[in-house]
């Protein structure tokens, strides 16, 4: 399908010339796109992105479901995976793709909004090409809003207290609203909260101490969170324990089985007494390993390395459970979770390196076996198991949770929030327009053109939960001329409330990172007025529609419902 860009436009470039002289650098692939055309194909490459993901903002947003080309299927709400899973190849949508990724990775949360915005500000900045102000202008425009509405953030957020659980389960439940999780999101938010300040420490957030497991399997309400470790393996010897109460746990680096083994040593012997002696050796010094964790108090031994048969049979006389060739990160996360100082000779373990768990149970969850090691007494790192009806419905709970983690972490690292629902983005609005008034020339028609683009946010909302995104904004507008700061959009009823009395907040930094990497990308694109492709634009769009049907051909044609999407889609499709 042919884009809205005339293709005669597109000059080859060894046809370009420097006054009389013709300029030959690229081949004759080569490809160049200039002044006006060049802004427009891009403007439209990076709302296309931006529309591609609309419909999903919100706690009234859809989901998408993607299909690969080898036919994995995704279903998602998730900004940033819809985004990625789309394999845009395109290079200027994929500079808005960045904003989500830049989002995803600063605060896990907020990547349609980030996108959303960013789009709408190419679409203004497209109406003012069109009025013929000039890109440059446009984009001092809106670098001046942006730090205006950078300072209207800070102004408006409010400071939490980090010991304030009910807040920190609010701000979970809102970032888990409209998603997978939804329907537990009660239950979803309290583990959420749990994990995260069992990782919290000196005002920092260990997310990599939080564990997300899965296992397909019973509903999502029984999913839990383990105050410690879970492992993916069971004790090797049947006669070990399958439960252990108050357990002292050995972690060792090294091996339970006799030294040489380990060398692989050539062993001389001459008569088989001389065998029979080195073999009750070897064996004496197994027991004597596993004598001296018994004494020491140990109940649960882990190994980095091996275990041997003879090793795992004195264990299990003891009544002690063990587990073999654990992976280093296991070993880690198990040490911090309970206590426990890793050691690496066996001998050396004392009283003092041994870690402690209240509950040691091996389960056979769906057939799989799993170890889990809960109820340490002062976790410091922690397991979600997710269970769930479906592989899809696991993962895009998983998906949910890790937006809820990132939520909760970087409110209890910045201690700021902001109302949510439209509320914030109305109030930048409404501000920015005052602030427009005082910035002269045209540089204020951009600054306005930004308030506009922010407010997309409280009209998306409005219309992905089917109220009339006009009126809603009309009703928000006033009510925030009235002195109602908090004022935003109830999804179901559609009705202006106070977010904050509604317990609808977001983290501070939501905010200012969309915000911020919006402008970034969309000033970016505004600034290029000349594309210089080597190779063919419009033939790598044939291998595209081959290879990728995947990506944003199949985007377009599965999803109808996408708005503006199928004919972008075939724009873009033009443009590969
Ligand atoms: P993002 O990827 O940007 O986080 P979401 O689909 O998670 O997109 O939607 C986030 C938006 O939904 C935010 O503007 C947030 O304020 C709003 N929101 C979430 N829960 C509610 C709620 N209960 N009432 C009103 N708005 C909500
Ligand atoms: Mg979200």
């Amino acid at each position: 399908m042919k884009s809205y860009i005339e293709w005669h436009s597109i000059i080859p470039l060894n046809m370009a010339r420097v006054g009389n002289q013709p300029l030959i650098v690229l081949s004759e692939e080569s490809q160049r796109t200039s002044g006006r055309d060049a802004q427009s194909m891009n403007i439209m490459a990076g709302r296309a992105v931006a529309a591609a993901i609309r419909t999903t903002l919100g706690p009234k947003g859809m989901d998408k479901m993607l299909v690969d080309t080898s036919g994995s299927v995704v279903v998602t709400n998730d900004g940033v995976t819809i985004l990625d899973e789309m394999e845009i190849e395109h290079p200027v949508a994929n500079m808005v793709i960045e904003v989500a990724e830049t989002q995803e990775e600063e605060v896990a949360d907020g990547t349609t909004t980030a996108v959303v915005v960013a789009g709408e500000l190419l679409k203004n900045a497209e109406d003012l090409l069109d009025r013929d102000v000039h890109a440059t202008t446009i984009t001092q425009g809106y670098r001046q809003a942006a730090d205006h509405a950078q300072e209207v953030l800070a102004e408006a957020a409010l400071d939490v207290s980090t010991d304030d659980r009910e807040l920190l389960e609010q701000l979970a439940q809102t970032s888990m609203t409209g998603k997978g999780a939804e329907g537990a999101k009660e239950q979803l938010a309290e583990i959420v909260v749990d994990a995260v300040l069992s990782v919290y420490e000196d005002g920092e957030v260990k997310t990599e101490f939080i564990d997300i497991e899965n296992l397909v399997g019973g509903s999502v309400e029984d999913t839990y969170l383990i105050e410690g470790v879970l492992f993916k393996k069971n004790p090797p010897h049947e006669n070990m324990p399958y439960h252990l109460d108050d357990a002292n746990i050995a972690i060792i680096n090294g091996a339970l089985e006799p030294s040489e083994t380990e060398l692989d040593a050539n062993v001389k012997v001459s008569d088989p007494e001389q065998l029979q002696e080195f073999i009750a050796k070897e064996e004496a010094e197994v027991k004597a390993m596993i004598d001296h964790l018994h004494e020491i108090g140990a109940d649960a031994v882990f190994c980095l390395k091996g275990i041997d048969d003879l090793a795992q049979h004195h264990l299990a006389e003891y009544g002690m459970m063990a587990l073999r060739r654990i992976d280093d990160e296991d070993a880690d996360r198990l040490a911090r979770a309970t206590g426990a100082t890793r050691v690496n000779d066996v001998f050396d373990v004392t009283e003092e390196h041994l870690g402690f768990a209240g509950d040691i149970t091996r389960r056979q969850i769906q057939d799989k076996e799993r170890l889990f090691i809960d109820e340490v007494e002062n976790p410091r790192a922690s397991t979600i198991l997710i269970r769930g009806g479906t592989d899809h419905v696991v993962d895009e709970v998983e998906r949910a949770l890790e937006d809820a983690i990132g939520v909760i972490a970087t409110v209890l690292e910045d201690g700021t929030v902001v109302p949510g629902g439209g509320a914030i983005e109305t109030a930048v609005a409404r501000s920015l327009r005052d602030f427009a008034d005082g910035v002269g020339g045209r540089e204020q028609l951009a600054v306005e053109a930004f308030a506009d683009a922010v407010e997309v946010i409280p009209r998306t909302l409005a219309e992905n939960a089917g109220h009339d995104p006009i009126d809603s904004v009309v009703s928000l507008r006033a009510a925030h001329d009235g002195g109602e700061t908090a004022a935003g959009l109830e999804p179901n009823t559609g009705d202006v409330v106070n977010m904050e009395d509604d317990g609808v907040l977001e983290p501070l930094r939501i905010k200012t990172q969309a915000i911020e990497s919006a402008t970034e990308a969309a000033v970016m694109i505004l600034r290029i007025d000349d594309v210089i492709s080597a190779g063919d634009l419009s033939e790598s769009d044939d291998d595209d529609d081959d290879g990728g049907a995947g990506g944003m051909g199949g985007m377009g044609g599965g999803m109808g419902g996408m708005g503006g999407m199928g004919g972008m889609g075939g724009g873009m499709g033009g443009m590969m």
